[in-house]
């Protein structure tokens, strides 16, 4: 069995989705943001030896992990001490690409795919992208970046392929939701030029992507009317074809949330 183990580098973030519970308070946990402490990454992989069970890592929980001041030497270092997988076997990453330098990308590629990581250990990272238009991100990631993430995700793109590797596969994601609904053709029609260019296969979904595979997907909000969510993502989904005309108002793949 696998453990989802999320060692949280920060819970700052540097933007506020409005759909994000982190972006609606002062602090997280009961106490202001804070950074991780080198020794306390260190200590907390060096407590992942020995594990009955296979571990899946995630360096984030409520923040956006990217933001940490050290971010790139703590992935560097995690994968440094995980020979032949003994720390963890899967690491995962999620990022909204606000921070997210031509250095960090062609790091974090170079590490997916260097010698003696199993090709299953970094398999992919999730863009959390959300919007179209510099007018949408702006209302639905609260901050005016829209431009700078999809520079830093195209480069992304366009780096590994200049490397000539396969991983980390991109994982494009847009949760739908009232503020963007309307141009989530636009998101897919511009990504998807952007995934054909590459020449390599990629798949769209209505939930999580499980392929081994660059991915743009569509989830729903979750909320607190579940029920309408569930429905307009349903309707964005079957509109751009993602799923078939007559699929239900409900489109999660088992084990969702
Ligand atoms: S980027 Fe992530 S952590 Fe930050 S507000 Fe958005 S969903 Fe929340």
């Amino acid at each position: 069995m696998a453990v989802h183990i999320n060692l949280e580098l920060t819970d700052h973030c540097n933007i506020r989705c409005r759909m994000c519970s982190q972006s609606l308070r002062d602090e997280a946990h009961g106490a202001p943001h804070r950074f991780m402490e080198w020794e306390t990454w260190r200590a907390m992989l060096a407590g992942l030896e020995g594990m009955d069970d296979e571990v899946h890592l995630c360096p984030h929980w409520l923040g956006e992990p990217t933001i940490h001041p050290r971010f790139d030497q703590f992935v560097e270092y995690a994968f440094a001490i995980n020979g032949r997988g003994r720390l963890f076997q899967e690491f995962k990453l999620h990022t909204n690409a606000v921070v997210f330098g031509a250095d960090r990308a062609r790091l974090l590629i170079r590490l997916a795919n260097a010698p003696g990581v199993d090709p299953r250990c970094f398999r992919f990272i999730h863009f959390s992208i959300d919007a179209f238009s510099a007018e949408s991100y702006r209302l639905v990631k609260g901050a005016d970046k829209r431009e700078q993430v999809y520079r830093n995700v195209e480069r992304f793109l366009t780096l590994r392929q200049e490397m000539g590797l396969e991983r980390p596969y991109a994982h494009l994601a847009f949760v739908v939701q009232d503020g963007n609904a309307h141009e989530a053709a636009d998101f897919m029609r511009h990504w998807t030029r952007a995934l054909d260019r590459l020449g390599r296969p990629w798949q769209l979904t209505a939930d999580w992507p499980c392929d081994d595979s660059d991915a743009i997907y569509f989830r729903p909000l979750n909320c607190a009317d579940q029920a309408a969510a569930d429905r307009l993502h349903a309707g964005v989904c079957r509109d751009l074809g993602v799923v078939d005309a007559d699929a239900g108002d409900r489109l999660r793949a088992a084990g969702s949330f």
